[in-house]
């Protein structure tokens, strides 16, 4: 899935960044860009911002920024690669599809699945098929679910060789250490994404050690927070709704109680990206997670998240120590009279004045992540009335703090990111680094060092950055207006440029002189050549740069 940096820059010209945003949310001309309510967060006086001439966008209440395809991507949950595909067909720019990068990934995945899955129903698989059994789950759904089971010897290696797969890829997907199968003696559950194509694996023991279930490395393939376990396999029944679950086992044995519409959030940490990835299937939603206090908590934070992404939000509660898995086992299976909307899951008895302040501000939260104006008024006036509290203190919208002054940060990643950004803006400040042979201690910014060196724009240079922080604070600065050649405002971004260098490199200085002073002992550490060194470099650091 290798495609040209060059078509890459085509399709994102050929795109004019205002028109492909406009189509998503309504947005204004204001002097020489472009400002919209924010679709990441809840406004109410537009802080988004778009900049034609650049190529970016920008929010100064969350902070979201990034170019056209960061845009579709977080919108619309696609991958990098989605987006300049859709956007290459909008301007009849052909994405060429000719040799997928990852097509021998998505091999070695496919032939892992298959193996596991065919052990698990032959002679080797009986103590995997043993204990699936004594949980109920039956032969229909091991073979939906393409179960499987990883005997004690390692097999991988010995099928991929025949098939002329190549040993890194299985490396890279965290299946072979060598020649050496790294899942040993665990039940499997594939995990597929949309297309229905195996990504990663998750693994249970047979007995109660601990860790029970781990899962296969996360990857560039494998990213279990933009993942549901079972959407591909239950796509058809959750078109109306559906029920999220925590694990695998939850969603297997309701699966095979009736109850097929399913899906399992991988973990308890829910996530934004899940829930989009759930809203091209169904709006409506019933959480069913474990009935103790991580599970509550799990659900509250899910709640939010559903409710932000405009979906009907319910709960179905479990008394404590139980878990969906638990209770169909008892039961036989869910009973659904005992679902509640959010409101009654959220509303608590409240024996002092303190604990009813603190539920209406855990309202006043969720009722300002309602993006839908008409369930907005309609749940306000739901809560207002189970509560006894009016309705203009449960709509005070809670401000959300302005981003950290970035000059006062300790935090080294952030502080990269944002002299990069005015590199790539300025050409004297890439020129600064380019002569101090400037390097990054990050790793994820080493290509965009590189990208910005090379005088790429910083639309081109936001593709090199995945991390949505580090985005934020690529372009702490770009908004500012470009300044004309020689005037006080370039040097201002010049005198800028240094400051943000001189501060990373004084907390570089400082951190190997507390690594010195740690590894030497008491009073030595002073006296020591390396320690004069970076006396020395920090006092060349006041003459030269500040
Ligand atoms: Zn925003």
């Amino acid at each position: 899935m290798k495609i040209s940096q060059d078509k890459i820059i085509e399709i994102r010209e050929a795109n004019p960044i205002e028109e492909i945003i406009g189509n998503y949310i309504p947005l204004k001309k204001v002097g020489n860009n472009y400002k919209g309510l924010c679709p990441f967060h809840l406004e109410k006086t537009p802080s988004f911002t778009v900049s034609p001439q650049k190529g970016i966008y920008k929010c100064f209440g969350c902070g979201k920024s990034g170019n056209v395809f960061t845009f579709l991507m977080e919108y619309n949950n696609m991958s990098f690669y989605e987006a300049v595909q859709e956007l290459g067909k909008l301007v009849g720019i052909q994405v060429e599809i000719t040799k997928d990068e990852n097509e021998d990934l998505y091999r070695a995945n496919e032939l892992v699945a298959n193996l596991y899955h065919s052990t698990l129903l032959s002679g080797q698989g009986a103590p995997g098929r043993e204990w699936l059994l004594k949980r109920g789950i039956s032969d229909d759904t091991i073979r939906k679910f393409m179960l499987g089971y990883t005997p004690e010897q390692s097999i991988i290696w010995n099928e991929a060789k025949t098939k002329g797969l190549k040993r890194e890829n299985f490396e890279f997907l965290g299946l072979l250490n060598g020649t050496q199968d790294v899942f040993r003696r665990k039940i499997i559950f594939p995990i597929r994404n949309r297309a229905g194509k195996v990504v990663g694996f998750g693994s249970r023991v047979l007995d109660n050690s601990e860790p029970k279930y781990i899962n296969s490395k996360e990857s560039s393939m494998f990213k279990k927070r933009r993942l549901l376990y079972g959407a591909y396999e239950t796509r058809s029944e959750i078109r109306k709704e559906a029920i999220l679950v925590e694990g695998y086992m939850d969603l297997l044995s309701i699966y095979q109680a009736g109850t097929k519409n399913v899906v399992a959030s991988l973990g308890t940490a829910f996530t934004q990206e899940q829930a989009r990835y759930l809203k091209s299937y169904t709006k409506s939603v019933t959480i069913a997670y474990d009935g103790d206090t991580a599970g509550h908590k799990a659900t509250e934070r899910a709640i939010d998240i559903f409710l932000e992404e405009g979906f009907d939000v319910k709960v179905l509660p479990f008394p404590d120590g139980e878990d969906p898995d638990s209770y169909v086992k008892k039961h036989g299976k869910l009973n659904f009279t005992e679902v509640q909307n959010f409101v009654e899951f959220k509303i608590k008895k409240c024996s002092n004045v303190t604990e009813k302040e603190e539920l209406v501000r855990n309202f006043q939260e969720t009722l300002s992540k309602m993006n839908d104006p008409l369930k907005k008024e309609l749940w306000t006036d739901e809560i207002s009335k189970k509560l006894g509290i009016g309705k203009d203190l449960l709509l005070i919208e809670r401000v959300i703090p302005k981003t950290n002054k970035v000059s006062e940060s300790k935090n080294i990643d952030n502080l990269e990111a944002t002299l990069l950004g005015i590199a790539a803006t300025y050409p004297k400040v890439r020129e600064l680094l380019a002569k101090k042979d400037f390097k990054v201690s990050t790793n994820e910014l080493k290509h965009t060092l590189a990208l910005v060196l090379n005088g790429e724009t910083s639309a081109d240079v936001l593709n090199s950055i995945s991390n949505e922080n580090l985005r934020k604070h690529f372009t702490n600065f770009s908004f500012e207006e470009a300044p004309d050649e020689d005037t006080d405002k370039n040097t201002d971004y010049e005198k800028l440029g240094k400051d943000y260098l001189n501060r990373i490199l004084r907390i570089r200085i400082n951190a190997e002189k507390k690594e010195l002073k740690e590894k030497i002992p008491e009073g030595k550490s002073e006296t020591s050549k390396k320690f004069y060194d970076l006396k020395r470099q920090e006092v060349s650091l006041k003459g030269e740069i500040a």
